[in-house]
């Protein structure tokens, strides 16, 4: 064995339809990932403990159905894959992006000191979208729990603006029962309203698809966007809509889709904003948002020089 070899055992895999993903079978393309590790040819040979080198194992399977089940097909557990779906939610809506033909690839730690629950979460994933890659890499959290990454450095995922647009002041808080000044009548508030001058651009707060756009007694000019699950997002009192916009369109966090007005129930322009979680209103200013962390320093460095690894397996 070559001295690349102790430090990166690599087998190279392609799933298929009723054949096990735990049965590795060595191809040619193991050298080819192997013969990407570099290596200066003046240097002394590496000497990794025999014990403690990786296995790398490249999985990967065409979606015929589901990423899920393309994921589950080359062998992460389902917990993984839920993690993974969440992970990959910023870039694709996995319910529509995905065709067939396009393609799951993961590379495993197949190691001999590994617990079996390391050999089912993948160390790289990749889904190939007609000729575009959406890559993203472990890094366990202190807890242990697996936490996918975009190859940056930054948590992938879902995020989340708090506030849709520049306002200058919060013209009436989110409750559960207050007194209406223009029905003359008490009601819950399920959104908070953002006192802007009329015709101040409002954003999508993150991605997502135009459930409603269009005209309702009391919210005048509204806009409902389904986000990624649980979220969705309600813009009221709109002057206007943003040019091509309808329902079922997909738009991208901080995308304008609407200005500030008083259509509807409004006694001056301001936007009115909810957001629901599971179809229930939270305080839109208090309500948990999915977040973005980004590692830095010594983690972020050994991050770095691992994803450049296993980037040129996948
Ligand atoms: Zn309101």
């Amino acid at each position: 064995m070559s001295s690349a070899c102790a430090a990166y055992l690599v087998t190279h895999e392609r799933a298929a339809r009723n054949v096990d993903p735990d049965v590795s079978l060595l191809s040619k393309d193991s050298t080819q990932a192997v013969a990407r590790v570099p290596r200066p040819a003046s240097a002394p040979a590496p000497v990794a403990p025999a014990a403690q080198a990786p296995a790398y194992t490249v999985r990967e399977a065409p979606v015929e159905r589901t990423f899920a089940a393309a994921a589950q097909s080359i062998g992460v557990d389902a917990g993984t894959t839920a993690i993974l779906s969440r992970a990959f939610r910023d870039e694709l809506d996995l319910s529509r992006d995905l065709r067939p033909g396009d393609r799951v690839s993961a590379v495993f730690d197949t190691g001999s000191d590994n617990s079996k629950d390391a050999s089912r979460q993948p160390l790289a994933v990749r889904i190939m979208r007609g000729s575009t890659a959406h890559d993203v890499f472990l890094q366990k959290n202190l807890h242990g729990q697996p936490v996918y990454y975009s190859k940056d450095g930054v948590s992938a995922g879902p995020a989340f603006e708090r506030y849709p647009l520049d306002f200058t002041r919060v013209s009436s808080a989110f409750s559960l029962r207050r007194f209406d000044p223009v029905l003359h009548r008490w009601q819950s508030h399920d959104g908070v309203d953002l006192a802007a001058p009329a015709g101040t651009p409002v954003r999508a707060t993150a991605r997502g698809v135009i459930r409603f756009i269009g005209r309702q007694a009391g919210y005048g000019n509204v806009v409902v966007i389904q986000n990624p699950a649980p979220f969705s997002t309600t813009f009221a009192h709109l002057s206007r809509f943003a040019k091509g916009l309808r329902s079922g369109s997909r738009v991208m966090r901080d995308q304008v889709i609407g200005y500030v007005g008083k259509t509807g129930w409004a006694t001056g322009p301001h936007l009115h904003f909810e957001v629901h979680v599971n179809g229930v209103p939270q305080d839109p200013l208090k309500v948990d948002l999915p977040r973005k962390r980004s590692l830095a320093g010594d983690e972020l460095r050994q991050f770095e020089s691992r994803v450049a690894q296993l980037t040129a397996l996948l």
